[in-house]
């Protein structure tokens, strides 16, 4: 499960790729539920089966008390085992981290690109010995941007090192634009040149290497397979990608006669296995079309008349 704890940060990182609608706001998710109070946080895990949360933001050293109670509610609810990284573009003093022992089991630093050339001189190498000291796994997480190979003297201190393909996002693409950078291709949010920046560092054996189509599809599909096999209704297919197939007869007072266990009547409208639909009421008086949407009552993704 990402847990998004706030969307405030000091900084301004210029290839930030948080949305517009959550940055700057200090409202926490849970994936993209809104979270109004403990329950909704636990109700979102227990609908994905989450085994792990990855705490993300903004940045979630602003809101430390914050981190302490759901890091807290998580592990009493699931147990130890539920395994919480959190994000940080901070090197955080050592009482912020000593908070965080047997709360989070890593941490994953992400120092802001203009402090590249200057990390080892920099606080982020010392408490990153201390959070490993404090018996945390410790890893740093950045984008794929030149200069990357300033991070090669610390990988041995570092339990990951992990890249991120460089992505194009609605909020970063005037920045983008002004460096001159451009899309890889058509068809993802991957940006040309940033595989080749990584070329060297990638060699090293704690680096770790995932691309935006990785990040896009693979993790997406499964959170969505997931919450669909908890969630879908008995007459509900669940497709390849997590999302779900049902068809809808919108018919008014006149219902037909159909097995409650593949039907659902929801206001003058009856929703059913699809191909109960397609097979047996296509000549059925009232509008008629097949619904596919992420599950959960998620986005639609396509509506097709019959
Ligand atoms: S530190 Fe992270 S959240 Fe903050 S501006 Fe930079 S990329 Fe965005």
């Amino acid at each position: 499960m990402v847990l998004f704890i706030t969307g405030r940060c000091n900084r301004t990182c210029w290839y930030c790729p948080i949305s517009s609608e959550r940055k700057g706001k200090d409202t926490a998710y849970a994936n993209d539920r809104e979270i109004r109070c403990d329950e909704d946080l636990l109700e979102e895990a227990r609908i994905m089966s989450a085994l792990g949360t990855g705490i993300t933001g903004g940045e979630p050293f602003l809101v430390p008390d914050r981190i302490v109670h759901y890091c807290r509610l998580l592990k009493d609810t699931f147990g130890d085992d539920h395994h919480i990284h959190m994000y940080t573009g901070i090197a955080p003093d050592d009482a912020k981290l000593e908070a965080l022992v047997g709360l989070v089991d890593e941490i994953r630093f992400h120092p802001p690109h203009e402090i590249w050339p200057q990390i080892m001189e920099s606080r982020f190498p010392a408490q990153i010995r201390k959070a490993k000291e404090l018996g945390m796994e410790v890893t740093i997480e950045v984008p794929s941007l030149p200069g990357i190979e300033a991070f090669e003297p610390l990988l041995d201190d570092l339990n990951f090192f992990n890249i991120n393909e460089l992505e194009w996002s609605e909020t970063n693409a005037h920045e983008m634009r002004l460096r001159g950078f451009d899309l890889e291709d058509c068809y993802h949010n991957a940006v040309g040149g940033a595989e080749e920046w990584t070329r060297t560092i990638r060699r090293h054996e704690k680096v770790h290497w995932c691309t935006s189509t990785f990040k896009d599809s693979i993790q997406l599909r499964e959170r969505l397979k997931r919450i669909a096999a908890n969630t879908a209704r008995t007459f509900e297919e669940i497709t390849e990608d997590g999302t779900i197939i049902y068809g809808v007869l919108e018919c008014g007072e006149d219902v037909p006669d159909i097995d409650p266990e593949i039907m659902e009547v929801i206001d003058g409208r009856v929703e059913m296995a699809w191909w109960v639909l397609t097979d047996c009421f296509k000549d059925h008086p009232g509008k008629k079309y097949v619904v596919e949407r992420y599950p959960n009552k998620g986005m639609i993704v396509e509506v097709i008349p019959v």
